[in-house]
């Protein structure tokens, strides 16, 4: 527990992870007042789009129109506001509208790749490391993700040999933060720490962001075990949002609302406000029909508002 943390960094990936596995397809206005309410919450990265192709994702085709709109929302908040690029033509895309730092992705399955990206682990370090020398030479930060971390629906646990090498070539191309993938959600306690153990004895822990899903309910322990090894940046979304394409029935990303109770009950800082965090989680939820919260927190707060 010595390195617990004092202050930890949340980046909301609502509008991009969350909303890229919705059904219902928002409008570019709607998501820009998404993204702003979030801003307004104190969150100091959201991650905002993707830049890939409309066919493959029709959710993220907006990217371009939305990307300014969000910076110019921004401009009072001095957020950081991170963009998927999955190729050299989505970080063409992304340069042309001024966006400043980008996230790439890949996994430490081949076979999850192959599905996803249509490449082996070596394949998407092929397409990678022409996308980082770009963004690099542009001055662009890297943030990086790796999916299947904890589990591969197709290839079951994953190797630390495997996820070691990943995220040393990661290192390699420049990324400096690495969002640690529990893709379906199948991260338990004891996992969590095979991983850091390994993970944080090769690199600075400050290096890694935790990205849990709550498919079986261990989100939040799992943020418990990753704060006992003093890791201090965690993904989420809003309202829980999200899911998984290659999962049946897994749920979505952990939610926001969840993490900062967490982190506000231990004392830890995340300068983040829940009510205008819960209003930002409201919002998006009135434009998907059929959705509700997936924060348990949420729920809680808002039944004790209206009772
Ligand atoms: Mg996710």
């Amino acid at each position: 527990m010595s390195d617990f943390p004092r202050r930890v960094k949340i980046v909301e990936v609502g509008p991009r992870d969350g909303l890229q596995n919705e059904s219902s397809i928002l409008s570019t206005e709607v998501k820009a007042r998404y993204i702003e309410l979030l801003l307004q919450s104190g969150l100091k990265t959201v991650e905002a789009t993707s830049f890939v192709r409309k066919e493959k994702i029709p959710q993220m085709g907006d990217a371009s129109i939305l990307y300014p709109e969000v910076k110019k929302l921004n401009a009072k908040y001095g957020a950081a506001i991170p963009c998927l690029v999955p190729n050299t033509i989505g970080l063409e895309n992304a340069i042309n509208v001024g966006v400043k730092e980008i996230a790439i992705f890949t996994a430490t399955s081949n076979q999850f790749n192959q599905k996803n990206i249509n490449a082996t682990i070596d394949g998407s370090f092929e397409r990678l490391s022409k996308v980082a020398a770009v963004a690099r030479s542009n001055k662009m930060k890297i943030r990086a993700y790796v999916s299947t971390v904890f589990g591969c629906p197709y290839e079951g646990e994953t190797s630390l040999e495997t996820l070691e090498e990943v995220v040393t070539r990661l290192v390699d191309l420049g990324a400096y933060e690495i969002s640690l993938g529990d893709t379906i959600g199948v991260g338990h306690p004891l996992l969590v720490r095979k991983v850091l153990e390994r993970l944080c004895s090769k690199f600075d822990k400050k290096l890694f962001a935790m990205h849990f899903h709550d498919t079986y309910g261990m989100a939040l322990v799992n943020a418990m075990t990753s704060l006992e090894y003093g890791i201090s940046t965690f993904d989420s979304s809003s309202a829980g949002l999200g899911g998984c394409p290659y999962a049946q029935g897994a749920t979505g990303n952990v939610a926001t609302e969840d993490l900062l109770y967490l982190f506000d009950k231990l004392g830890i800082e995340t300068g983040v406000d829940m009510t205008k965090l819960m209003q930002a989680g409201e919002y998006i939820l009135s434009h998907m029909p059929n959705r509700t919260s997936a924060s348990r927190v949420y729920q809680a707060l808002s039944n004790k508002k209206t009772n």
